[in-house]
């Protein structure tokens, strides 16, 4: 194995990063492009986490991919893969743009159009009603994403100082659930059902769900939605081809137990502890692992703090699908 020996912490990586998710993977690819050398070490026998692929029957499956959006040209996905430099290699298939979400509720069938405007004709022929509030409620979740989306880019002490009111309806409804906002703006239940039935994205249910977070992850479908060609495992081999491309490394099959830390009060990561047994040592260490599993299965409790091992007590992962 090319790796440091347990008693020589001599560091051969600047960073090391543990689990190659989509996540982990989009890391090692900014890092190593800037010139370190970066090591990814994956527990599984194949990268990608969630958005590995794996056949089975002769069929290919993604676990984690069923649909991406905002890949139109200018869009964030779209800028995003230019940016990480794998959209050369990867295609897209665009979903049908009549029909990209089918709704199914009891006897109730529902199709999302992959358009803003049409979205807001179709349900309101089909709920004449509410139609004013369909058009209020949607313009609400477009403004409050815009909104949340455009926080990062609020520079200088003008743009800071009129922030409250760049970001009004974020501000007033961020702290709320869906269920709640939802409720101020929609009466009717099966209608209220059929726009919330994206909840199956981000795993949350309505009660429990940030009303930001809803806001985007609609907002980030209503263009649509496309499909990779060769599923998920085809963003991961063209994330791995860039990584290996700028000379950083990626381990399958190895686990980490351990990240070991240094100090006077153990705070600094200086490495990591796998299966074997083995050590390596990097300048920092960054782990694309659950919460939980980082701090309480590889950091250990001993070495958090009262109040963040209470706010991971209370943390629970949601499942979606
Ligand atoms: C069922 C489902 C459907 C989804 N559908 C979509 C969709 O249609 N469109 C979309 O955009 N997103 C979708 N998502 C979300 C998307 O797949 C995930 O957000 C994304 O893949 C998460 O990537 P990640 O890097 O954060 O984490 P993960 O993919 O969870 O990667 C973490 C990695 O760390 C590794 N790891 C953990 N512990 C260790 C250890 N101790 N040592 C070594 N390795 C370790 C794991 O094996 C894993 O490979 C879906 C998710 C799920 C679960």
């Amino acid at each position: 194995m090319n790796d440091t020996s347990s008693k020589s912490p001599s560091k051969v990586y600047d960073t090391i990063i543990i689990g190659s998710g989509a996540g982990g993977l989009a890391a090692a690819i900014c890092l190593a492009r800037e010139g370190q050398k970066v090591l990814v070490l994956e527990q599984h026998d194949v990268p990608g986490g969630w958005c590995h692929s794996f056949y089975l029957n002769g069929h290919r499956f993604t676990p984690g991919v069923h649909y991406v959006g905002l890949l139109g040209e200018g869009e964030a996905t779209n800028d995003l893969y230019r940016g990480l430099e794998i959209a050369n290699e990867l295609v897209f298939f665009r979903m049908n743009p009549d029909a990209y979400e089918h709704v199914h509720i009891g006897e109730h069938r529902f199709d999302y159009p992959a358009n803003f405007e049409q979205l807001i004709d179709r349900l309101s022929e089909r709920f004449p009603k509410e139609k004013k509030r369909i058009r209020k409620y949607l313009n609400l979740l477009k403004k409050v994403s815009k909104e949340l989306f455009s926080m990062p880019y609020i520079k200088g002490f003008w743009q800071k100082l009129t922030l409250p009111y760049r970001t009004r309806h974020f501000g007033k409804y961020a702290l709320f659930s869906l269920r709640k906002v939802i409720g101020w703006h929609i009466k009717d239940p099966l209608l209220r059902n059929i726009l919330n039935i994206q909840c199956g994205d981000h795993g949350v249910q309505p009660r429990k769900a940030a009303f930001p977070l809803h806001a985007a992850l609609m907002n980030h479908y209503f263009q649509g939605g496309y499909y990779p060609m060769g599923g998920g495992g085809a963003l991961i081999k063209s994330m791995t081809n860039t990584i290996k491309k700028y000379g950083s490394e990626i381990r399958t099959s190895t686990t980490v137990l351990k990240i070991l830390l240094e100090g006077e009060q153990e705070k600094k990561a200086i490495g990591v502890q796998l299966g074997d047994g083995t050590k390596v040592f990097a300048e920092r260490i960054i782990s694309n692992a659950d919460p939980g599993i980082t701090y309480l299965n590889l950091i250990g409790k001993q070495h958090l703090s009262a109040k963040l091992q209470k706010n991971l007590k209370k943390r629970s992962i949601p499942v979606p699908h």
